[in-house]
């Protein structure tokens, strides 16, 4: 009670004072306000850009996990692009670290010395990894090769997301004259394996029919499959010089000579004309994507079958990945092939490249 008589003298002076002020007066406090209205408004208007810029520094400097992984990711997928550096984003180290080579080849026992291109300007220590040690170890960059296999080698600047990875195939130790090679009538056997690819032809006369003995295990294998209610037969099997003329023949007018060789055979360089391979329900990519060809591919080799043009093995095989082209070896051959991930080219160490 007391607050508000208080309050009401206080009012009531304010009011005798503001009716005795000068107009003139009035508008001296009027100004005053407005200069400190202003003056609130412009410190506002700092502290507000200020803030901004702190939050713009600060979020670049913040390791971006997500993107590091990401690209992380390309690098293992993108075999055919070139160098590829991996930022981790790390505001602290600018530029990248990758590896000199995007992939190597080694054979088992043999070692390496990893390239790696810091281009950071950090110096601290690398940490190395290997993806399956029983494939290959490292040890300070020094890559050892110890079973047929591939793994992916990775390299960090410690305390850093800073990091890069290196595709290593390991190769069986034999050197490739340990292959054995042997020519016969035109026909060429390594390791007792006779090959037709793109560097090893057959006689055009070289007719043999599908092979009774590869035939027989694709029925015990089709036969094994049915039991799990898979559906798996042959759509093309054996083809003869003169039958893969007139297909290579027709793909070339299709697609020009460059195109179908990405897919078909010159005649007398086809596996089919081997009578040892096989090409299942329906011959294209769809095949891919069914129970079938994921059956297919973990179990051909109990059979004796690989899958003779794997993915991502186009550059040895010099055919693009055929989930439905199988090749048969025998059970032997065909498990240490499938067991070594490597393509048929790889493990034999030869290539697939026509001459011409
Ligand atoms: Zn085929």
């Amino acid at each position: 009670m007391e607050y508000a008589i208080f309050i009401e003298i206080a009012l009531k002076f304010l009011k005798e004072r503001r009716d005795k002020m000068t107009r003139e007066e009035k508008m001296k406090i009027y100004r005053r306000r407005q200069a400190v209205l202003l003056i609130c408004i412009g410190a506002v208007l700092v502290t507000l850009i200020a803030l901004l810029i702190i939050i713009f520094v600060s979020k670049d400097s913040e390791p971006i996990k997500s993107t590091s992984e990401a690209s992380q990711s390309t690098v293992q997928s993108d075999e055919s692009s070139e160098e590829i550096p991996v930022d981790g984003g790390n505001s602290n180290l600018q530029g990248s670290i990758y590896f000199k080579e995007k992939q190597i080849t080694i054979k088992v026992g043999e070692s390496y010395t990893a390239e790696v291109v810091n281009e950071t300007g950090s110096g601290g220590g690398y940490i190395w990894e290997s993806s399956n040690s029983s494939v290959a170890t490292v040890d300070g960059g020094i890559i050892t090769g110890q079973s047929l296999g591939s793994c992916d080698i990775t390299v960090k600047i410690s305390a850093t997301d800073k990091s890069a990875q290196l595709r290593v195939y390991v190769e069986s130790g034999d050197t490739d004259s340990e292959h054995e090679v042997i020519e016969e009538d035109g026909l060429t056997y390594i390791d007792g394996i006779l090959i037709a690819n793109k560097t090893y032809s057959l006689p055009a006369d070289y007719d043999p029919g599908a092979s009774e003995e590869a035939l027989e295990a694709f029925s015990e294998m089709a036969a094994d499959a049915a039991a799990e209610g898979l559906d798996i037969y042959i759509s093309s099997g054996y083809r003869s010089y003169y039958d893969q003329e007139r297909i290579y023949n027709n793909y070339v007018a299709q697609d020009g000579q460059e195109v179908a060789d990405t897919y078909s055979s010159r005649p007398g360089h086809s596996d089919h004309q081997t009578g040892l391979a096989f090409d299942l329900n329906s011959i294209d990519d769809s095949f891919g994507y069914t129970p079938e060809s994921d059956w297919v591919a973990a179990n051909a080799h109990r059979y004796g079958f690989i899958i003779r043009f794997p993915e991502g093995k186009e550059e040895y095989t010099g055919y693009q990945y055929e989930p439905w082209h199988i090749r048969y070896l025998g059970i032997d051959k065909a498990t240490e092939v499938y067991e070594s991930g490597l393509s048929l080219e790889e493990f034999l160490g030869i290539d697939s490249e026509y001459k011409d």
